[in-house]
């Protein structure tokens, strides 16, 4: 980029990157979520009152990780982390585990991972491969019935909101795929990131979404073809 030496990148990612990979996005055209209703099974209501079904719900999505791989645009972000000369920050708004298999580290899942718990009753958080039930002990306070998916619902405070919001005060290229920006706070990072001055502002995604207006480049077509050609456009040009 012409007159930046470092400049500073962010990316935002959701459902549509991995969806190449086989793993569904969550607004099809029936508004359901793998045939569920977003509301049954992504709040904390939900988990109160059908605990039962919540679990079922996140162990699928668990178990379906073991049958899905990373994807070109999954490759080509940690080829753009790895090389980028300026501070890189990937925020992802997907629980699943594609980035990191692909070998990203400069990554935050903003909410929530498949692969982590969380017990309700001493708050630690842990690695978890198996199915959840509510029978379910905490291997760490052994309390029964408080173990909860360390994803983040509807109504609750998504991670790593400091981090990112510090970044985006100082964030030069702001970069967007896959998202299709309803979902809030991240639906906002680039209007955030363009009121902070950044120069460029790219989204990638099928079709037009409620914020594309906020970005100065908007790029239509699948992730897979289009994230790699832009991170090879980044690295050349920059
Ligand atoms: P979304 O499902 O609301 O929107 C997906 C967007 O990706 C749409 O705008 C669609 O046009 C676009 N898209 C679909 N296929 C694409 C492709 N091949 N290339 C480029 N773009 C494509 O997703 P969201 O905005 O991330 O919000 C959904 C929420 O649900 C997230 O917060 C996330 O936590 C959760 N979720 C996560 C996953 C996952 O981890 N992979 C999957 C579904 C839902």
């Amino acid at each position: 980029m012409a007159g930046l030496t470092h400049p500073n990148l962010v990316v935002l990612t959701g459902a549509g990157l991995s969806a190449e990979s086989g793993v569904p996005t969550f607004r099809g055209v029936d508004g359901l979520w793998e045939g569920y209703h977003i509301e049954e099974v992504a709040s904390p209501e939900a988990f109160r009152h059908t605990p039962e079904l919540v679990h079922r719900f996140y162990n699928l999505r668990r178990a379906a990780l073991h049958t899905v791989q990373p994807n070109s645009a999954h490759h080509a972000l940690v080829r753009l982390e790895q090389a980028w000369p300026g501070s890189f920050l990937h925020v992802t708004q997907n629980v699943d585990d594609l980035n990191e298999r692909a070998g990203a580290k400069k990554l935050r899942h903003m909410h929530g991972e498949l692969r982590k718990v969380r017990c309700l009753w001493c708050r630690n958080v842990m690695d978890w491969e198996s199915d959840l039930e509510v029978t379910t002990a905490c291997p760490i306070c052994e309390k029964v019935g408080k173990m909860r998916p360390d994803i983040v619902w509807f109504g609750e405070m998504p991670y790593y909101i400091e981090e990112i919001t510090q970044a985006l005060e100082t964030v030069d290229v702001f970069v967007c795929i896959g998202t299709s920006g309803v979902v809030y706070p991240a639906a906002g990072f680039a209007r955030q990131a363009a009121s902070k001055g950044a120069k460029r502002l790219i989204e990638i995604n099928l079709e037009s979404t409620d914020i594309s207006s906020h970005f100065t480049e908007r790029r239509q077509g699948t992730a897979s073809v289009e994230v790699p050609r832009l991170v090879e456009e980044l690295l050349t040009t920059t």
